[in-house]
């Protein structure tokens, strides 16, 4: 296979680029040939966009049984609760296979999802790991037991947690602020830890989640960190306190998560649209410090989150929605800030998703990648186009044809 005329990030000029036996060959100004040629006629081509926190137990369930008035955490637990009662692995599996097909059409082959492991048959853990198998040369998938009714609250999760780790989970996690008291919060961070030594898995827990100053498990989860040996190795998804604390002790926190090289994932989609709906004005804007957290280079990054599920429901699997909105929310609208937030959700999260150097467009690395019309990462955001070309190892995944306006009449001032 052939590229034409393709525009790497960040160069200017146009290269062509061979593919052969799933790698990139060449890369170069040069003439390359090959049995399919597609001619990217200057557009934009990056490495596949890397999803870090999303669900397919709960995809495509909104308004099953009912829509989320409140639109808060507490009434989308409580609707999932009731949901969750009547899941069958056919049911779980035909919704997270249209799900994985929307984030795959939108260019996203790598991704993270929380698996609620709160009922005793693991029935969506199950099938969640049999679309893992049927997807795996399409698709990274990597799975997180995801304990949504907590691991003190409901007791019973830390049994099953260890079950799904042996049934294949990739990652732990916990919800520390939805635990009764602290000290909860706190032992269910450290049971985390505790299983992931056991079992060599990922830590990623889902932090802070909350519009209060007084959340402040982010820094248990840095201090765990570091007590454990496993910077660089821990996730922690929303942190939205963070937002609230005060300036002095949020650059404290900041500092610690530094220290620890945690990931921190936020979710600009739903996290704009959950938090904050019982504050009062001057209310914030939902989302964590994106923008400061990523001037002290610390590895933050855009998750899209939801598909159409009792917490949110819109969500198509369009990971530039969700950068778009983060770079509004963060204020990340230059020309270079643009650019940090594409590598929120390709480079960013990639390293914390273990992708390493193979990740990226270079010659002899996997031909991983995506092709579009647009020119720039600014007309990227922008548009929030679909790929044209999605192509994995070399060879075409999913390919969309943008749509054409035909105007019925005429446009002309002269
Ligand atoms: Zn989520």
């Amino acid at each position: 296979m052939a590229i034409k005329n393709a525009r790497l990030l960040h160069a200017v000029e146009v290269v062509n680029i061979g593919v052969s036996n799933g790698r990139f060959m060449h890369i170069t100004k040069d003439l390359v040939d090959g049995k399919k040629v597609i001619d990217a006629k200057g557009g934009i081509v990056i490495p596949p966009f890397v999803e870090l926190h999303t669900h397919f137990d709960t995809a495509l369930t909104a308004g099953w049984p009912s829509f989320n008035r409140t639109g808060t955490l507490q009434e989308g637990i409580s609707i999932w609760n009731k949901r969750k009662k009547s899941l069958t692995i056919k049911d779980v599996n035909e919704r997270a296979e249209q799900a994985l097909k929307m984030y795959i059409k939108h260019g996203v082959l790598s991704v993270r999802a929380a698996v609620d492991i709160s009922d005793d048959d693991l029935t969506a853990l199950k099938a969640i790991l049999q679309i893992k198998k049927v997807y795996e040369q399409i698709i990274d998938l990597q799975i997180i037991a995801f304990p949504q009714d907590g691991l003190w609250k409901c007791f019973e999760n830390q049994g099953r947690m260890r079950k799904a780790l042996e049934m294949g989970a990739d990652a732990v996690s916990a919800v520390p602020h939805l635990e009764s008291s602290q000290e909860e919060g706190v032992r269910s961070l450290e049971y985390c830890f505790s299983l992931a030594k056991e079992y060599g898995s990922y830590i990623h827990i889902f932090c802070d989640e909350v519009d209060e100053v007084s959340s402040t498990f982010v820094q248990e989860v840095a201090n765990l960190t570091i007590e454990n040996g496993f910077e660089g190795r821990v996730v922690v998804s929303h942190v939205n306190a963070l937002a609230y604390y005060e300036s002095k002790y949020a650059e404290s926190v900041m500092e610690a998560i530094k220290k620890a090289r945690l990931t921190v994932v936020s979710c600009p989609l739903i996290n704009s649209s959950m938090l904050g709906r019982n504050d009062a004005y001057p209310k914030a804007t939902g989302i964590t410090r994106v923008k400061e957290l990523d001037t002290k280079n610390i590895n933050i990054c855009i998750a899209h989150d939801d598909i159409q599920t009792p917490f949110y429901p819109f969500g198509d699997g369009n990971m530039l929605r969700a950068a778009f909105m983060g770079a509004h929310l963060a204020h990340m609208t230059g020309e270079e800030p643009v650019k940090r937030v594409l590598s929120m959700i390709t480079e960013r999260p990639a390293a914390a998703f273990g992708k390493g150097k193979a990740y990226g467009i270079q010659e002899r690395s996997e031909a991983n990648f995506l092709l579009f019309e647009e020119r720039t990462i600014r007309e990227l955001m922008l548009n929030q186009s679909v790929p044209r070309y999605v192509i994995r190892r070399g060879k075409v995944i999913a390919e969309t044809i943008p749509a054409y306006t035909k105007w019925g009449c005429s446009l002309q001032l002269m």
